[in-house]
């Protein structure tokens, strides 16, 4: 690699990092892409000169608003709502809306930063973007949830339209508030503009196969990944952090291919099943009746919970899927699952392994799937969401899990080939940066600056 190239990253990266001060996730973001992107900036030096990472880590915009909305005691509540709209090359911005305490301009960033190589990465014709906010759901009544969702999308709806910006849930966000959401675009526009959201209800413009796309889609990629190196879900056992919309559904997909998972987790805890986690009682728990991990050992007095939520890499696995949320596996529990015999880990949330933790995974030959790509099965769906309704039809969940698998399968195959184009053969993370970054790219000198 040539000197010019590490310089010029690393002039870059001190340019985000002063620009930005104090957003620490949205640094740890650009900080791997960079590095990734090393050995394409060594064999294309016009890149630099078309200012193309500038540009990049640059978003089009962050638009940040006042959400006031009315507790059921009558008072009046203010969070701040937010939506960074990264980059529109390949299609219109896309990506989730985050519902959390800890949302904050660094988180959002990040995860837009992170979407634009993601959405890319599908072959979809979708741009980067990403919302949310750091109302915390938990704990709040249905008309609470409806008048704050309502008033999130009273600010929101100026920025976004089927060919402009197009949300959808992530944590926090399902497709009840999705529903909410839709009700007020709806009634703002006074148009029925189905492709402005996705991940809707199945009876208005929703996908069969959204709901569990993200979760299968990490699935089908590891399952990719481990098959190339001999191995399968298939009499593995996983363990699977989380227990939302991704994990239940990752779970899912890896007991049909013939895992034994045997953990999940939420932010108070996880539960350990030695014999299996009982799918049909983890999604009644937590889909209809939004109780807590705790609650399962009720149950399954055979199961054990325990208090906190990072004990659970320390649970011996073949196989880990984090899918929780952004740096869930540090330095220290990579070691642990790499002392335990971990053989393959996949990124079913966005950026749950620190970069030290990757470093581990890599360093020890531990099979890794990058978020960017193993995660990007959500995001697929919604594009085919998209589509759905605009050719003003609804295809069967055959056809969608045959596509989601197509995809997946796209994604592995482009990542691993980037990864042995640019000398890092193997290397998923490298790839994955390298595919998703050639196509924004291209598409950015073709419209000029
Ligand atoms: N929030 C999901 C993600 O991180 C899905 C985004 C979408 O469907 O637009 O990719």
């Amino acid at each position: 690699y040539t000197q010019q190239a590490q310089d010029y990253m690393n002039t870059v990266f001190e340019t985000v990092r002063t620009r930005n001060p104090h957003e620490t996730e949205f640094h740890q973001a650009v900080k791997e892409v960079l590095h990734s992107l090393i050995p394409v900036f060594s064999k294309n030096p016009s890149y630099m000169k078309l200012g193309i990472l500038e540009r990049l880590v640059e978003p089009d915009r962050l638009v940040s608003f006042r959400v006031p909305w009315m507790d059921d005691n009558g008072n009046v509540r203010v969070n701040r709502g937010f939506r960074v709209q990264f980059n529109n090359s390949i299609g219109p911005y896309k990506g989730g809306i985050r519902f959390h305490p800890s949302v904050n301009a660094s988180i959002i960033k990040f995860l837009g930063f992170e979407q634009t190589f993601k959405n890319s990465l599908t072959g979809q014709p979708i741009g980067g973007g990403k919302g949310g906010s750091d109302f915390d759901p938990k704990g709040k009544s249905d008309l609470e949830i409806m008048r704050f969702c309502q008033s999130f999308m009273t600010e929101l709806s100026r920025y976004i339209g089927p060919d402009k910006d197009v949300p959808a849930g992530d944590i926090g966000v399902g497709a009840k508030e999705i529903g909410y959401m839709f009700g007020q675009y709806k009634k703002l526009q006074g148009v029925y503009e189905a492709g402005v959201l996705t991940g809707k209800g199945i009876g208005y413009g929703g996908s069969l196969g959204r709901k569990e796309a993200t979760g299968y889609g990490t699935v089908y990629f590891v399952d990719q990944m481990l098959g190339d190196a001999g191995l399968s879900f298939s009499g593995s056992t996983v363990v699977v952090s989380g227990s939302g919309n991704v994990s239940i559904y990752a779970i899912e997909k890896a007991m049909q291919l013939g895992a034994k998972v045997v953990a999940c987790s939420d932010s108070s805890g996880y539960i350990y099943h030695k014999d299996g986690i009982r799918l049909d009682t983890l999604k009644r728990l937590k889909e209809v009746e939004k109780k807590r991990c705790r609650d399962y050992i009720l149950e399954h007095p055979d199961a054990v919970y325990t208090e906190g939520c990072s004990g659970i890499w320390s649970i011996p696995c073949d196989i880990a899927l984090p899918c929780a949320t952004q740096n869930e596996i540090d330095k220290a529990s990579a070691e642990l699952l790499v002392q335990n015999g971990v053989k393959a880990v996949g990124e079913g949330a966005n950026m749950p392994s620190t970069l030290e933790a990757i470093g581990v995974f890599l360093d020890n030959k531990v099979l890794f799937a990058p978020a960017k790509a193993a995660n990007a099965g959500g995001v697929s769906v919604s594009a085919l969401e998209m589509a759905q309704n605009s050719a003003r039809l609804s295809w069967s969940m055959e056809e969608v899990d045959a596509k989601l698998q197509l995809i997946m399968k796209d994604i592995y195959r482009s990542s691993m080939m980037a990864s042995m184009e640019y000398g890092a053969p193997g290397n998923l993370v490298v790839g994955a940066n390298i595919a998703g970054f050639l196509k924004v790219a291209d598409a950015m000198m073709a419209h000029g600056f």
